[in-house]
Protein backbone atom coordinates (compact mmCIF):
# COMPACT_ATOMS: atom_id res chain seq x y z
CA UNK A 1 0.00 0.00 0.00
CA UNK A 2 1.51 3.28 -1.00
CA UNK A 3 2.06 5.52 1.77
CA UNK A 4 0.48 8.78 2.74
CA UNK A 5 2.97 11.86 2.87
CA UNK A 6 2.90 15.11 1.95
CA UNK A 7 5.08 14.31 -0.83
CA UNK A 8 1.54 12.26 -1.76
CA UNK A 9 -0.61 14.96 -1.61
CA UNK A 10 1.31 17.31 -3.52
CA UNK A 11 1.26 14.94 -6.29
CA UNK A 12 -2.02 14.02 -5.94
CA UNK A 13 -2.64 17.65 -6.15
CA UNK A 14 -0.99 18.09 -9.64
CA UNK A 15 -3.14 15.29 -11.20
CA UNK A 16 -6.60 16.00 -9.91
CA UNK A 17 -6.07 12.96 -7.17
CA UNK A 18 -6.27 10.22 -10.02
CA UNK A 19 -3.80 7.73 -8.46
CA UNK A 20 -5.12 7.34 -4.51
CA UNK A 21 -5.65 3.70 -3.57
CA UNK A 22 -9.05 2.35 -1.97
CA UNK A 23 -7.75 2.87 1.74
CA UNK A 24 -8.93 -1.00 2.27
CA UNK A 25 -9.65 -3.73 0.11
CA UNK A 26 -13.31 -5.64 0.14
CA UNK A 27 -13.39 -9.24 -0.08
CA UNK A 28 -15.10 -12.10 0.15
CA UNK A 29 -14.66 -14.42 3.10
CA UNK A 30 -12.65 -17.32 2.54
CA UNK A 31 -13.78 -20.50 4.17
CA UNK A 32 -11.24 -20.68 7.03
CA UNK A 33 -9.38 -18.09 8.97
CA UNK A 34 -6.58 -18.33 12.13
CA UNK A 35 -8.80 -16.12 13.96
CA UNK A 36 -11.78 -14.18 13.54
CA UNK A 37 -12.93 -11.45 15.05
CA UNK A 38 -16.14 -10.33 15.32
CA UNK A 39 -16.99 -6.39 15.29
CA UNK A 40 -14.99 -4.07 13.48
CA UNK A 41 -15.42 -1.57 15.75
CA UNK A 42 -12.09 0.27 17.45
CA UNK A 43 -11.74 -2.32 19.54
CA UNK A 44 -11.81 -5.02 17.10
CA UNK A 45 -10.05 -3.66 14.65
CA UNK A 46 -6.88 -3.20 17.18
CA UNK A 47 -7.20 -6.48 18.26
CA UNK A 48 -6.67 -7.58 14.70
CA UNK A 49 -3.54 -4.88 13.72
CA UNK A 50 -1.71 -6.03 16.82
CA UNK A 51 -2.23 -9.72 16.20
CA UNK A 52 -0.77 -9.11 13.20
CA UNK A 53 2.01 -6.48 14.30
CA UNK A 54 3.23 -8.04 17.27
CA UNK A 55 2.63 -11.42 16.76
CA UNK A 56 2.45 -11.89 12.86
CA UNK A 57 -0.54 -13.98 13.11
CA UNK A 58 -2.70 -12.12 9.77
CA UNK A 59 -4.86 -15.34 8.13
CA UNK A 60 -7.45 -12.90 10.66
CA UNK A 61 -11.03 -11.65 9.30
CA UNK A 62 -12.63 -8.85 11.08
CA UNK A 63 -16.42 -9.53 10.45
CA UNK A 64 -18.96 -6.27 10.79
CA UNK A 65 -22.46 -6.79 10.08
CA UNK A 66 -22.87 -2.64 9.36
CA UNK A 67 -20.03 -0.67 7.92
CA UNK A 68 -16.34 -0.48 10.27
CA UNK A 69 -16.44 2.10 12.98
CA UNK A 70 -20.36 2.48 12.42
CA UNK A 71 -21.11 1.08 15.94
CA UNK A 72 -20.27 3.21 19.33
CA UNK A 73 -16.57 3.91 18.00
CA UNK A 74 -17.70 6.54 15.13
CA UNK A 75 -20.80 7.43 17.78
CA UNK A 76 -18.55 8.72 20.76
CA UNK A 77 -17.39 11.84 22.45
CA UNK A 78 -13.68 11.02 21.52
CA UNK A 79 -12.35 12.08 25.27
CA UNK A 80 -8.98 10.34 26.16
CA UNK A 81 -7.54 9.95 29.56
CA UNK A 82 -6.19 7.44 31.52
CA UNK A 83 -6.70 8.96 34.83
CA UNK A 84 -8.24 6.00 36.75
CA UNK A 85 -8.42 5.02 40.52
CA UNK A 86 -7.31 1.53 40.43
CA UNK A 87 -4.41 -0.09 39.67
CA UNK A 88 -5.13 -2.14 36.86
CA UNK A 89 -7.25 0.41 34.96
CA UNK A 90 -4.36 2.92 35.30
CA UNK A 91 -1.81 0.37 33.40
CA UNK A 92 -4.53 -0.46 30.65
CA UNK A 93 -5.48 3.62 30.26
CA UNK A 94 -2.19 5.06 29.87
CA UNK A 95 -0.64 2.03 27.63
CA UNK A 96 -3.88 3.32 25.29
CA UNK A 97 -3.00 7.03 25.78
CA UNK A 98 0.45 6.90 25.17
CA UNK A 99 -0.09 4.38 21.94
CA UNK A 100 -2.56 7.42 21.36
CA UNK A 101 0.84 9.89 20.92
CA UNK A 102 2.10 8.02 17.95
CA UNK A 103 -0.88 5.78 16.38
CA UNK A 104 -0.90 8.40 13.37
CA UNK A 105 2.73 7.50 12.77
CA UNK A 106 2.44 4.36 13.25
CA UNK A 107 -0.77 3.66 10.85
CA UNK A 108 0.13 6.38 8.75
CA UNK A 109 -2.98 7.53 8.88
CA UNK A 110 -3.93 11.05 10.96
CA UNK A 111 -6.28 9.99 13.53
CA UNK A 112 -5.89 13.89 14.47
CA UNK A 113 -4.59 13.13 18.07
CA UNK A 114 -4.74 16.42 20.22
CA UNK A 115 -3.54 16.14 24.11
CA UNK A 116 -5.11 19.34 24.70
CA UNK A 117 -6.15 18.37 28.52
CA UNK A 118 -8.86 17.31 29.84
CA UNK A 119 -10.43 18.45 33.42
CA UNK A 120 -12.77 17.00 35.42
CA UNK A 121 -13.94 19.49 37.84
CA UNK A 122 -15.02 19.38 40.90
CA UNK A 123 -18.31 20.87 42.38
CA UNK A 124 -19.38 19.37 45.66
CA UNK A 125 -16.65 18.35 48.54
CA UNK A 126 -17.18 14.48 48.11
CA UNK A 127 -15.97 15.11 44.26
CA UNK A 128 -12.75 17.25 45.69
CA UNK A 129 -11.85 14.07 48.33
CA UNK A 130 -12.27 11.61 45.58
CA UNK A 131 -10.05 13.56 42.65
CA UNK A 132 -7.78 14.14 45.57
CA UNK A 133 -7.11 10.11 46.09
CA UNK A 134 -7.36 9.78 42.19
CA UNK A 135 -4.28 12.49 41.45
CA UNK A 136 -2.15 10.32 44.29
CA UNK A 137 -3.25 7.04 43.12
CA UNK A 138 -2.14 8.05 39.32
CA UNK A 139 0.98 9.80 40.68
CA UNK A 140 2.25 6.23 42.33
CA UNK A 141 0.89 5.08 38.83
CA UNK A 142 3.01 6.70 37.10
CA UNK A 143 -0.20 8.85 35.14
CA UNK A 144 0.89 12.33 35.17
CA UNK A 145 -2.60 14.47 37.01
CA UNK A 146 -2.73 16.75 39.22
CA UNK A 147 -5.32 18.37 41.66
CA UNK A 148 -6.01 22.61 40.40
CA UNK A 149 -7.62 25.16 41.85
CA UNK A 150 -10.20 27.35 40.63
CA UNK A 151 -8.46 29.99 39.85
CA UNK A 152 -6.46 27.74 37.44
CA UNK A 153 -9.98 26.24 36.28
CA UNK A 154 -10.96 29.62 35.07
CA UNK A 155 -7.33 30.60 33.48
CA UNK A 156 -7.82 27.43 31.49
CA UNK A 157 -11.63 27.84 30.78
CA UNK A 158 -12.21 31.67 30.62
CA UNK A 159 -15.76 30.71 29.65
CA UNK A 160 -16.85 28.90 32.28
CA UNK A 161 -18.71 29.95 35.77
CA UNK A 162 -16.40 29.07 38.73
CA UNK A 163 -19.09 31.03 40.84
CA UNK A 164 -22.43 29.14 40.02
CA UNK A 165 -24.98 29.59 42.80
CA UNK A 166 -25.80 25.96 43.30
CA UNK A 167 -22.93 24.14 42.41
CA UNK A 168 -19.91 26.34 42.43
CA UNK A 169 -16.70 24.96 40.97
CA UNK A 170 -14.08 24.39 43.59
CA UNK A 171 -11.51 22.58 41.59
CA UNK A 172 -10.45 20.01 39.09
CA UNK A 173 -8.54 16.90 38.50
CA UNK A 174 -6.21 18.16 35.23
CA UNK A 175 -4.52 15.77 33.18
CA UNK A 176 -2.34 17.56 30.57
CA UNK A 177 -1.99 14.93 28.35
CA UNK A 178 -5.39 14.08 27.94
CA UNK A 179 -7.81 14.49 24.82
CA UNK A 180 -9.52 14.14 21.98
CA UNK A 181 -8.67 12.09 18.50
CA UNK A 182 -10.61 11.77 16.00
CA UNK A 183 -12.77 8.96 16.15
CA UNK A 184 -13.62 7.51 12.61
CA UNK A 185 -9.83 7.66 11.59
CA UNK A 186 -9.30 5.76 14.23
CA UNK A 187 -11.11 2.79 12.48
CA UNK A 188 -10.09 4.09 9.52
CA UNK A 189 -6.23 3.69 10.25
CA UNK A 190 -6.28 0.29 11.81
CA UNK A 191 -8.44 -0.55 9.06
CA UNK A 192 -6.44 0.35 6.78
CA UNK A 193 -3.14 -1.24 8.46
CA UNK A 194 -5.01 -4.27 9.03
CA UNK A 195 -5.85 -4.60 5.19
CA UNK A 196 -2.15 -4.00 4.10
CA UNK A 197 -1.63 -7.09 6.52
CA UNK A 198 -3.49 -9.48 4.31
CA UNK A 199 -6.77 -9.66 6.92
CA UNK A 200 -9.71 -9.28 5.43
CA UNK A 201 -12.10 -6.40 6.58
CA UNK A 202 -15.84 -8.02 5.69
CA UNK A 203 -18.36 -5.34 6.00
CA UNK A 204 -22.31 -6.21 5.91
CA UNK A 205 -21.26 -9.80 7.68
CA UNK A 206 -22.98 -10.83 10.01
CA UNK A 207 -22.49 -13.21 12.57
CA UNK A 208 -25.75 -15.25 13.74
CA UNK A 209 -24.67 -18.53 14.99
CA UNK A 210 -21.30 -19.54 16.64
CA UNK A 211 -20.32 -23.34 16.01
CA UNK A 212 -18.84 -25.85 18.70
CA UNK A 213 -17.16 -28.75 18.70
CA UNK A 214 -17.68 -30.35 22.50
CA UNK A 215 -16.57 -27.27 24.46
CA UNK A 216 -13.95 -25.94 21.32
CA UNK A 217 -15.26 -23.18 19.13
CA UNK A 218 -14.77 -24.16 15.70
CA UNK A 219 -16.43 -21.35 13.44
CA UNK A 220 -19.14 -18.90 13.34
CA UNK A 221 -22.53 -19.33 10.98
CA UNK A 222 -22.80 -15.33 9.20
CA UNK A 223 -25.32 -13.88 6.91
CA UNK A 224 -22.76 -14.99 3.84
CA UNK A 225 -22.36 -18.48 5.37
CA UNK A 226 -20.19 -20.58 7.47
CA UNK A 227 -16.54 -19.61 8.14
CA UNK A 228 -14.62 -21.75 10.32
CA UNK A 229 -11.47 -20.62 12.69
CA UNK A 230 -9.12 -22.08 15.53
CA UNK A 231 -9.96 -18.73 17.90
CA UNK A 232 -12.62 -16.18 17.80
CA UNK A 233 -12.43 -13.22 19.48
CA UNK A 234 -15.97 -10.78 20.02
CA UNK A 235 -15.69 -7.25 20.04
CA UNK A 236 -19.70 -6.15 20.06
CA UNK A 237 -19.98 -4.09 22.33
CA UNK A 238 -23.73 -3.70 22.94
CA UNK A 239 -24.44 -6.61 21.15
CA UNK A 240 -22.12 -8.76 23.96
CA UNK A 241 -25.04 -10.63 25.38
CA UNK A 242 -26.35 -11.88 22.15
CA UNK A 243 -23.40 -13.39 20.61
CA UNK A 244 -22.43 -14.87 24.12
CA UNK A 245 -25.85 -16.27 24.56
CA UNK A 246 -25.41 -17.74 20.82
CA UNK A 247 -22.40 -19.61 22.27
CA UNK A 248 -24.42 -20.63 25.16
CA UNK A 249 -23.35 -18.35 27.88
CA UNK A 250 -24.08 -15.41 29.75
CA UNK A 251 -21.87 -12.36 30.50
CA UNK A 252 -22.52 -9.76 33.28
CA UNK A 253 -24.01 -7.06 31.18
CA UNK A 254 -26.46 -4.61 30.55
CA UNK A 255 -26.85 -2.77 27.48
CA UNK A 256 -28.30 1.01 27.70
CA UNK A 257 -28.25 4.26 24.83
CA UNK A 258 -25.81 6.51 25.44
CA UNK A 259 -26.45 9.75 23.78
CA UNK A 260 -24.47 12.94 22.96
CA UNK A 261 -24.96 16.43 20.73
CA UNK A 262 -23.24 19.16 18.74
CA UNK A 263 -24.15 22.60 18.55
CA UNK A 264 -23.96 24.87 15.72
CA UNK A 265 -19.71 25.78 15.02
CA UNK A 266 -18.86 28.61 16.66
CA UNK A 267 -15.30 31.00 16.83
CA UNK A 268 -12.44 28.69 19.47
CA UNK A 269 -13.98 29.67 22.48
CA UNK A 270 -12.30 26.55 24.52
CA UNK A 271 -8.89 24.60 24.17
CA UNK A 272 -9.51 21.87 26.89
CA UNK A 273 -12.11 18.79 27.43
CA UNK A 274 -14.08 19.92 30.69
CA UNK A 275 -15.96 17.22 32.63
CA UNK A 276 -19.01 18.01 35.03
CA UNK A 277 -19.84 14.94 36.88
CA UNK A 278 -21.90 16.33 39.28
CA UNK A 279 -24.33 18.17 36.86
CA UNK A 280 -24.07 14.91 34.23
CA UNK A 281 -22.49 16.23 31.30
CA UNK A 282 -19.25 17.28 29.40
CA UNK A 283 -17.86 19.31 26.84
CA UNK A 284 -15.12 19.92 24.18
CA UNK A 285 -14.96 22.11 20.97
CA UNK A 286 -14.39 20.41 17.77
CA UNK A 287 -12.26 21.45 15.12
CA UNK A 288 -15.15 22.12 12.81
CA UNK A 289 -16.47 24.42 16.04
CA UNK A 290 -19.60 22.90 17.09
CA UNK A 291 -19.34 22.54 20.50
CA UNK A 292 -19.60 18.45 21.48
CA UNK A 293 -21.74 17.78 24.79
CA UNK A 294 -22.11 14.40 26.01
CA UNK A 295 -24.82 13.34 29.14
CA UNK A 296 -25.59 9.91 30.98
CA UNK A 297 -27.08 7.18 29.77
CA UNK A 298 -31.17 5.74 29.63
CA UNK A 299 -31.89 4.78 33.10
CA UNK A 300 -33.47 1.64 31.71
CA UNK A 301 -32.08 -1.15 29.30
CA UNK A 302 -32.35 -0.58 25.42
CA UNK A 303 -30.98 -1.24 22.23
CA UNK A 304 -31.68 1.85 20.44
CA UNK A 305 -28.92 4.20 18.26
CA UNK A 306 -30.81 6.85 18.46
CA UNK A 307 -31.23 10.18 20.75
CA UNK A 308 -34.37 11.57 22.65
CA UNK A 309 -35.51 15.22 23.49
CA UNK A 310 -35.35 14.34 26.83
CA UNK A 311 -31.87 13.94 27.24
CA UNK A 312 -30.85 17.02 25.59
CA UNK A 313 -33.11 18.94 27.90
CA UNK A 314 -31.59 17.54 30.70
CA UNK A 315 -28.23 17.46 29.27
CA UNK A 316 -28.10 21.18 28.31
CA UNK A 317 -29.84 22.14 31.74
CA UNK A 318 -26.78 20.38 33.57
CA UNK A 319 -24.39 22.55 31.55
CA UNK A 320 -25.97 26.05 31.59
CA UNK A 321 -24.88 26.99 35.09
CA UNK A 322 -21.79 26.03 34.67
CA UNK A 323 -21.82 27.22 30.51
CA UNK A 324 -23.80 30.24 30.62
CA UNK A 325 -22.76 31.10 27.06
CA UNK A 326 -24.31 28.04 25.87
CA UNK A 327 -27.80 28.79 26.44
CA UNK A 328 -27.64 30.88 23.22
CA UNK A 329 -26.23 27.82 21.07
CA UNK A 330 -28.53 25.78 18.53
CA UNK A 331 -28.25 22.70 19.01
CA UNK A 332 -27.27 20.93 15.31
CA UNK A 333 -28.08 17.01 15.70
CA UNK A 334 -27.97 14.45 18.46
CA UNK A 335 -27.39 10.52 18.37
CA UNK A 336 -27.35 7.34 20.87
CA UNK A 337 -24.74 4.33 20.54
CA UNK A 338 -25.42 1.74 22.58
CA UNK A 339 -23.21 0.69 25.47
CA UNK A 340 -22.40 -2.09 27.42
CA UNK A 341 -21.79 -1.92 31.29
CA UNK A 342 -20.88 -4.02 33.75
CA UNK A 343 -21.54 -3.84 37.54
CA UNK A 344 -17.84 -2.47 38.54
CA UNK A 345 -18.11 -0.27 35.61
CA UNK A 346 -14.81 -1.50 34.25
CA UNK A 347 -14.13 -3.84 31.19
CA UNK A 348 -14.30 -7.72 30.22
CA UNK A 349 -11.20 -8.82 28.54
CA UNK A 350 -11.22 -12.89 29.03
CA UNK A 351 -11.88 -16.57 28.56
CA UNK A 352 -14.79 -17.73 28.00
CA UNK A 353 -16.45 -20.92 28.60
CA UNK A 354 -15.49 -21.82 25.51
CA UNK A 355 -12.37 -22.82 24.51
CA UNK A 356 -10.68 -21.62 22.14
CA UNK A 357 -13.24 -18.11 21.95
CA UNK A 358 -12.37 -14.78 23.89
CA UNK A 359 -14.60 -11.54 24.57
CA UNK A 360 -13.47 -8.05 24.85
CA UNK A 361 -16.48 -5.75 26.29
CA UNK A 362 -17.67 -4.09 29.19
CA UNK A 363 -16.23 -0.45 28.11
CA UNK A 364 -19.77 1.21 28.65
CA UNK A 365 -19.32 4.89 28.44
CA UNK A 366 -15.79 5.22 28.31
CA UNK A 367 -13.95 2.99 25.53
CA UNK A 368 -13.11 5.02 22.62
CA UNK A 369 -9.85 6.25 25.01
CA UNK A 370 -9.02 2.41 25.59
CA UNK A 371 -8.94 1.12 21.92
CA UNK A 372 -5.22 0.58 21.43
CA UNK A 373 -4.20 -0.95 24.71
CA UNK A 374 -7.18 -2.87 24.62
CA UNK A 375 -6.25 -3.99 20.88
CA UNK A 376 -2.79 -4.10 22.43
CA UNK A 377 -3.42 -6.49 25.91
CA UNK A 378 -6.16 -8.31 24.20
CA UNK A 379 -4.33 -9.57 21.30
CA UNK A 380 -1.98 -10.83 23.36
CA UNK A 381 -4.66 -13.19 25.03
CA UNK A 382 -5.11 -14.64 22.15
CA UNK A 383 -2.51 -15.17 20.44
CA UNK A 384 -0.86 -16.25 24.13
CA UNK A 385 -3.10 -17.08 26.16
CA UNK A 386 -2.60 -14.61 29.31
CA UNK A 387 -2.33 -10.92 28.75
CA UNK A 388 -0.66 -8.83 32.37
CA UNK A 389 -2.93 -6.00 30.83
CA UNK A 390 -6.27 -8.17 30.39
CA UNK A 391 -5.70 -11.11 33.01
CA UNK A 392 -7.32 -8.98 35.65
CA UNK A 393 -10.61 -7.82 33.54
CA UNK A 394 -11.33 -11.70 33.37
CA UNK A 395 -15.20 -12.57 33.21
CA UNK A 396 -14.76 -14.73 36.18
CA UNK A 397 -13.69 -11.78 38.66
CA UNK A 398 -17.72 -11.02 39.33
CA UNK A 399 -18.22 -14.92 40.51
CA UNK A 400 -14.77 -14.38 42.50
CA UNK A 401 -15.44 -11.34 43.97
CA UNK A 402 -12.62 -9.35 42.58
CA UNK A 403 -14.25 -6.15 41.27
CA UNK A 404 -12.25 -3.40 40.16
CA UNK A 405 -14.55 -0.51 40.84
CA UNK A 406 -14.18 2.18 38.94
CA UNK A 407 -18.26 2.96 39.29
CA UNK A 408 -17.02 6.81 40.37
CA UNK A 409 -14.51 7.00 37.65
CA UNK A 410 -16.19 5.54 34.60
CA UNK A 411 -20.34 5.14 35.56
CA UNK A 412 -21.12 8.65 34.39
CA UNK A 413 -18.38 10.37 32.89
CA UNK A 414 -16.52 9.30 29.76
C1 LIG B 1 -22.67 8.89 22.75
C2 LIG B 1 -21.43 8.20 23.20
C3 LIG B 1 -20.37 8.94 23.72
C4 LIG B 1 -19.20 8.31 24.14
N1 LIG B 1 -18.14 9.08 24.54
C5 LIG B 1 -16.97 8.51 24.83
C6 LIG B 1 -15.82 9.32 25.11
O1 LIG B 1 -15.89 10.54 25.07
N2 LIG B 1 -14.65 8.69 25.41
C7 LIG B 1 -14.55 7.32 25.46
O2 LIG B 1 -13.48 6.83 25.78
N3 LIG B 1 -15.60 6.52 25.14
C8 LIG B 1 -16.81 7.08 24.83
N4 LIG B 1 -17.88 6.30 24.48
C9 LIG B 1 -17.76 4.83 24.55
C10 LIG B 1 -17.05 4.28 23.33
O3 LIG B 1 -17.61 4.80 22.15
C11 LIG B 1 -17.12 2.74 23.30
O4 LIG B 1 -16.74 2.20 24.53
C12 LIG B 1 -16.21 2.17 22.22
O5 LIG B 1 -16.35 2.86 21.01
C13 LIG B 1 -16.53 0.70 22.03
O6 LIG B 1 -15.82 0.27 20.89
P1 LIG B 1 -16.06 -1.20 20.35
O7 LIG B 1 -15.11 -1.40 19.24
O8 LIG B 1 -15.99 -2.14 21.50
O9 LIG B 1 -17.57 -1.21 19.91
P2 LIG B 1 -18.30 -0.68 18.59
O10 LIG B 1 -17.60 0.49 17.99
O11 LIG B 1 -19.74 -0.51 18.94
O12 LIG B 1 -18.10 -1.88 17.59
C14 LIG B 1 -18.79 -3.10 17.72
C15 LIG B 1 -19.19 -3.53 16.33
O13 LIG B 1 -19.72 -4.85 16.39
C16 LIG B 1 -20.68 -4.94 15.36
N5 LIG B 1 -21.54 -6.09 15.62
C17 LIG B 1 -22.49 -6.24 16.58
N6 LIG B 1 -23.08 -7.43 16.48
C18 LIG B 1 -22.50 -8.07 15.43
C19 LIG B 1 -22.72 -9.34 14.80
N7 LIG B 1 -23.64 -10.19 15.25
N8 LIG B 1 -21.94 -9.66 13.72
C20 LIG B 1 -20.99 -8.80 13.24
N9 LIG B 1 -20.79 -7.57 13.80
C21 LIG B 1 -21.52 -7.22 14.87
C22 LIG B 1 -21.40 -3.61 15.43
O14 LIG B 1 -22.09 -3.34 14.21
C23 LIG B 1 -20.26 -2.65 15.71
O15 LIG B 1 -19.75 -2.03 14.55
C24 LIG B 1 -19.08 6.90 24.07
C25 LIG B 1 -20.13 6.12 23.55
C26 LIG B 1 -21.30 6.77 23.10
C27 LIG B 1 -22.40 5.94 22.51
Amino acid sequence: MKRYSAFAIAREGLRQHTGWERAWASPEPKSSYDVIIVGAGGHGLATAYYLGKNFGITNVAILEKGWLGGGNTGRNTTIIRSNYLQDSSAAIYEKARSLYETMSQDLNYNVMFSPRGVMMLAQTQHEIRGYQRTAHANALQGVSTEFIGPEQVKKLVPIINIDGPRYPVLGALWQPRGGTARHDAVAWGYARACSDMGMHVIQKCEVTGIRREGDKVVGVDTNRGAIDCNKLGVVVAGHSGQLADMAGFRLPLESVALQALVSEPIKPCMDVVVMANTVHGYMSQSDKGEMVIGGGTDSFNNFTQRGSFHHIEETVRALVETFPMISRLKMLRQWGGIVDVTGDRSPILSKTPVDGMFVNCGWGTGGFKAIPGSGWGFAELIAKGDSPLCDEFSMFRFREGKFIDESVAAGVAH
